[in-house]
């Protein structure tokens, strides 16, 4: 385990400040959510693994993963929205292209360029739900992105597709409606109405004969890409999970000291227990390569959905209030329960819940 980056302790202090009190607003709002997200960027903590960007030091995959788990604890909003940013920037990091990372690197930590990412699509069996035709000087892109998190926020997005070998082509693209002259267009629909997180403004894009050149392109990748990147960052994702589970204890916690009820004690202790142990074989399973990740994320994510259920039911009936911490925190759970969800994770999801 590295030493705490003092980035950590910069993320907490504003977190606890200036996020936590705003939760509820930062999870309806896009506004406050943008300024939330301005703040990180002030503090120049949205490209963490982003090396020398905007004086920003690439930090450990372990820093990189408590800070996650931190915003989480404090916003899921926030923390799913600049996750998306966080991962754009790690594909421009390690792109061959030096034009664009020159163009976008250097702006990524404060801010100043936001982009998103759409890529979730590859994931999909059967047909492809976005084509890459290789043409001169680029490619024509058709299709739909299902899930893009940002709009009227991040400026642009990295949006990938099918090739005809199966590969897969990641290309920069606009965030908002754009025609281009030779005819091709993307446009998006309305931020759908989602149960959580509606402030992150999540749409979908639909591109027809989107020409996207040599230029803008980030990189491409093999047949199978997201597949084997997928069974390798299996964890990834367990750290919202834990988070979330944070939050809910953070509930139960503070209810404690109103209402003194000796079980709720001691249903804090037993699941405060349980979330530092799976943490602790989360972290561990970085360092032994035949950990079962598979077992710890679903553990992750029913602990998170736990917690929730804890939080709600110390805060009784007022846990249905609109704005209420309690239902907010169950509602996010729900989200970090499917979010990066592949088939091996469902079914190990599902497998926990029997078991
Ligand atoms: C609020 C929200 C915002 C999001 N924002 C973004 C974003 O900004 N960028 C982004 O890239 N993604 C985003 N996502 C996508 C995201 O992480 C997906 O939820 C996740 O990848 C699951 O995808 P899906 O819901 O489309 O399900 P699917 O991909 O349809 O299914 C999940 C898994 O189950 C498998 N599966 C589905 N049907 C079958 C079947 N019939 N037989 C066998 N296997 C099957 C799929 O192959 C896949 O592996 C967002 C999601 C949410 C909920």
């Amino acid at each position: 385990m590295d030493c705490r980056h003092p980035l950590l302790d910069i993320a907490q202090s504003y977190l606890r400040e200036f996020v936590a009190p705003q939760a509820a607003q930062i999870d309806s709002d896009p506004a406050a959510l943008q300024t939330a997200l301005k703040g990180l960027g002030e503090r120049s903590l949205l490209a963490l693994r982003v090396p020398q960007s905007g004086g920003a030091a690439e930090v450990s995959e372990e820093t990189f993963r408590t800070f996650q788990e931190i915003v989480t604890r404090y916003s899921g909003a926030l923390a799913f929205l600049q996750t998306q940013h966080q991962s754009a920037g790690g594909f421009l990091a390690k792109s061959e292209n030096e034009a664009l990372k020159q163009e976008y690197l250097p702006h990524l930590a404060t801010g100043k360029r936001l982009v998103g990412v759409g890529f979730s699509q590859l994931r999909r069996q059967g047909e492809p739900a976005l084509v890459a035709q290789p043409v001169a000087a680029g490619f024509l892109l058709n299709g739909y992105v299902p899930w893009i998190t940002g709009f009227g926020c991040f400026q642009e997005f990295i949006a990938g597709a099918t090739l005809p070998d199966g590969g897969a082509v990641f290309g920069v693209v606009p965030f908002v409606e754009t025609y281009q002259a030779a005819g091709g267009k993307i446009i998006f629909s309305e931020p759908m109405e989602l149960a959580a997180m509606a402030s992150t403004n999540t749409v979908t894009a639909q591109l027809t004969q989107w020409f996207l050149p040599k230029e803008r392109v980030v990189f491409i990748k093999p047949a199978g890409w997201i597949h084997e990147n997928d069974r390798k960052n299996v964890l990834q994702h367990s750290f919202f999970a834990l988070g979330c589970a944070r939050a809910g204890l953070d509930i139960v916690e503070e209810v404690a000291k109103t209402k003194q009820l000796p079980f709720i004690n001691t249903t804090f202790d037993a699941l405060d227990r349980e979330l530092l142990n799976c943490r602790a074989g989360i972290l561990e399973a970085y360092r032994q390569p035949d950990a079962d990740r598979l077992k710890l994320r679903a553990w992750a994510i029913e602990l998170a959905c736990r917690c929730a259920t804890a939080a709600v039911t110390v805060s009784s009936g007022a846990a249905n209030y609109k704005h209420h911490a309690a239902q907010r925190v169950y509602r996010e759970a729900l989200v970090f329960t499917v979010a990066g969800q592949t088939t091996a994770v469902m079914e190990a999801t599902l497998s926990r819940l029997i078991r």
